[in-house]
């Protein structure tokens, strides 16, 4: 606790505070430097010393020097995920620790002030955004260690390749993703998706659950009960899992018919041995590595086939775009509505392509802010296609949320809460992805689109967008899960399938073991990235990672905050006609929402945006109105089941050649001839202890009559004869008995074929048994289905 007085003095005098600052952010002395110059001088009432005014001091010089720490720390993180090299990821784990007593520096002394009469209630909301310091509150060894854990998981997630037979090994991106997307031969699919897995998943399993260990180790010392209660600690809120419930509660009409629809679709394709009508769909055949987005298999399940879409790609290609251009094109949608501009290095420093000269790079899209409110930059290996087109105005949505807020302190810039950074990117694509933005700027041709054609682009909407909410709504239920204990380490992989059944209707594609670590082959998972992030600490690297992917919350807020923007535009019809493109009034909005950063309860600055203070699911619903009504037309029309009432994920078709029996390997048919014959053997052992009892049972009543005749005759006789000469005579005729070729009197005889009648009858009804059991078996439903999770409807 020697420390902890350095505070109370420091700031008592201008001065030091001052000389502390100064030789912060002049390079040179380390933190320890920092620590040390202030020396415990004064016994002064420490209520006196920790008042507003030295908290404001206090905070002035946190923000001064994290600006610092944090912009070298992102900088050693760029280097390294942009060239992955051991001498980069030391450097980078170095940094990452000067960040974290950075911020156990500032969080210890946090809690010395007595924030319950301060009057501004920015410095109170500052003070205790610091006290979180999330994994810096771990002892050094450990913090060590879990550094280079997530490092390790997050490094394995990017290096990962998957080969082919003596042929090349492809990464996930763009190779992987590819195949997922484009193939639609199943064996080819399956030797992706499980490649993908034992690559990525089975290597993480070990070190996952170090990693769980750590993570609430963490979120222990700073005062929550787990990691995933710290991590839902910043949405500011005690009914979070409540209010998710039933939000996802309300989208289940619409993703229960969109699955039913695309199950019959990929059915009309695949067929019966593949699919079945009433059972969850195989995870491998929807178009995606996580099967998180389905709208790669569009041609299979559009509505009118013989109206397809433009393949924007194709026009792009045609006009020769490039990366940059796209990255332009982002920038442009948001200057339009004259929002700011990114400064000239983004343009410099952002790896826009995966690099050709041999560097190893993690390719995750993502959007880094450096903190130095110049340094803006978005990493991603940028392909000429549509879905890239729509990702990177995704991160650019990120960008503009670091431009305006890049005055705030350090701990305000962040979203007001994580989904609404997610959100801001996401509504913009909605605009950008809308038939009249894409006429406009010259990506389409044809002028109208008819009313089924607008089914068909709410299809390809909805297979993207509402195909997700389960995903994500699994993606951190699962790690909570993991987190408080309830899903114990030895069934991680099992009940991530119990999740995915429940809430996607997916089965595994083969059957799945403790060997395996699926969850382990989705990147937020591998780098530990909350699909709601910790605050101040952000995730493991300290930096805004995403992804073209939406988080749960972030999904249905987009909507809202969509249907907001059009209202402030002045947008007139159905929400799904809206584009903001050039509407200085969306713009303005968006603006006044954007600048408050995290200074704000989200509530309040949901309620600037859109009046409410809820996040609603109404604008959503809203905009796919006209896709649910067909669905439900078309669904009812089939005759389909909602839900997955079958349990239809036997892996029979898939492995039909090989099969167990008692422990040996064998041709399925084989297996079942011997299966009949072992049955039939049983039956006719049975048959023959039967009878061999009811002779038993025969000769026991004659020896029996015999007994009583000569009892009957000794109770006659004198009473001096000896019994052993009495007895001798009486069983003289039955003397002759033998068992098992030994010689002896006919009711020992008796007594032992009893006792071997027993033995067996046991042992016939137990190989019945095991038979029936081998039966069953082999049909089965998997051990990870569970029977309550059959159905929805
Ligand atoms: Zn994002």
């Amino acid at each position: 606790m020697e420390l902890d007085r350095d505070w109370a003095t420091a700031p008592s005098s201008s001065a030091v505070l001052l000389a502390m600052g100064t030789r912060w952010t002049c390079p040179g002395p380390p933190l320890l430097v920092l620590v040390c110059c202030a020396v415990a001088q004064s016994d002064q009432d420490s209520d006196q010393l920790y008042n507003e005014t030295v908290a404001k001091a206090f905070l002035q010089f946190y923000d001064r020097t994290a600006q610092v720490v944090w912009n070298q720390f992102m900088e050693a993180a760029w280097n390294y995920v942009t060239n992955i090299t051991k001498k980069n990821q030391e450097e980078m784990l170095y940094k990452d620790v000067e960040k974290s007593q950075h911020t156990l520096y500032f969080g210890t002394r946090a809690r010395l002030f007595k924030v319950a009469n301060f009057q501004d209630s920015d410095v109170k909301r500052m003070l205790s955004k610091l006290l979180n310091v999330d994994k810096a509150a771990l002892p050094k060894e450990e913090l060590r260690e879990y550094n280079e854990i997530l490092a390790y998981m997050e490094t394995t997630y990017s290096m990962a390749q998957v080969c082919l037979n003596e042929g090349p090994c492809l990464p996930l991106e763009p190779d992987l993703e590819e195949v997922m997307a484009t193939s639609r031969d199943q064996k080819e699919l399956l030797w992706a998706w499980q490649g993908w897995r034992d690559a990525v998943g089975r290597q993480l399993r070990m070190t996952f659950e170090r990693y769980v260990q750590l993570s609430n180790k963490a979120a222990k010392l700073n005062g929550y009960q787990d990691m995933g209660a710290l991590w839902r600690s910043t949405y500011e809120s005690d009914s979070l899992q409540e209010d998710l419930e039933q939000l996802f509660q309300e989208l289940q009409p619409l993703y229960l018919n969109l699955h039913a629809y695309v199950r019959r679709a990929l059915y009309r394709f695949y067929g019966p041995e593949l699919i079945d009508l009433r059972g969850p769909i195989p995870a491998h055949i929807l178009g995606n590595m996580w099967a998180q987005s389905w709208v790669n298999i569009l041609d299979l399940a559009l509505p009118f086939p013989e109206k397809p879409p433009e393949d924007i790609t194709k026009i792009m290609k045609g006009q020769h775009w490039k990366p940059e251009k796209m990255f332009q094109e982002a920038e442009k949608f948001f200057t339009s509505m004259g929002l700011l501009s990114t400064p000239p290095e983004f343009w410099e420093n952002s790896m826009m392509e995966r690099p050709t000269d041999g560097r190893e790079v993690e390719c995750h899209a993502s959007a880094w802010d450096f903190y130095n409110g110049k340094d803006f930059r978005i990493k991603k290996c940028t392909e000429v296609t549509i879905k890239d087109l729509l990702s990177i105005f995704h991160q650019m949505g990120h960008i503009q949320y670091f431009l305006q807020y890049k005055n705030l302190s350090v701990i305000f810039r962040s979203g007001a809460n994580p989904a609404f950074e997610e959100a801001v990117g996401s509504v913009v694509t909605l605009s950008a992805s809308s038939h009249k933005h894409l006429l406009n700027r010259g990506l389409l041709s044809q002028q109208h689109q008819d009313k089924e054609e607008e089914v068909n682009f709410l299809m390809s909407v909805a297979l993207e967008k509402i195909a997700f909410i389960p995903f994500a709504y699994l993606m951190d239920l699962f790690r909570w899960k993991v987190f408080d204990g309830t899903i114990e380490k030895d069934v991680y992989n099992q009940e991530w399938w119990n999740l995915r059944l429940k809430y996607q209707g997916l089965c595994p594609p083969i059957p799945r073991t403790e060997e395996d670590f699926d969850p382990g082959a989705k990147f937020h998972i591998s780098a530990s990235l909350p699909y709601i992030r910790s605050p101040v600490e952000g995730s493991v690297m300290g930096k805004r990672v995403c992804c073209p992917e939406r988080y749960f919350l972030s999904l249905v807020l987009q909507f809202q905050f969509h249907e907001a923007l059009c209202k402030a535009s002045g947008h007139m019809g159905p929400l799904h006609h809206c584009d903001i493109y050039n509407s200085k009034e969306a713009g303005k909005l968006l603006e006044d929402v954007l600048k408050l950063g995290s200074s704000k309860p989200w509530p309040e600055v949901l309620e600037k945006m859109t009046g409410e203070t809820k996040v609603s699911t109404k604008a959503l619903m809203t905009y796919f109105k006209p896709l649910l009504n067909w669905l439900v037309t078309e669904n009812v029309r089939q005759g389909e089941i909602l839900g997955w009432p079958d349990f239809s994920c036997s892996f029979e078709e898939r492995e039909t050649s090989r099969a167990a029996f008692l422990g040996m390997e064998l041709n399925t048919d084989l297996v079942k001839s011997w299966q009949w014959t072992l049955l039939a053997l049983s039956f006719v052992m049975l048959l023959a202890v039967l009878l061999l009892g009811r002779r038993l049972y025969t000769l026991e009543k004659s020896s029996l009559t015999q007994d009583t005749s000569t009892q009957d005759t000794r109770s006659q006789g004198t009473q001096s004869q000896s019994p052993r000469s009495q007895d001798s005579s009486a069983i003289k005729p039955a003397s002759k008995t033998y068992f098992l070729g030994i010689a002896m009197e006919p009711h020992q005889v008796v007594k032992r074929q009893w006792m071997l009648l027993g033995l067996c009858l046991l042992l016939t009804l137990g190989s019945i048994g095991l038979i029936i059991r081998i039966f069953t078996q082999h049909n089965r439903k998997p051990p990870w289905m569970r029977d309550e999770w059959g159905s929805w409807d």
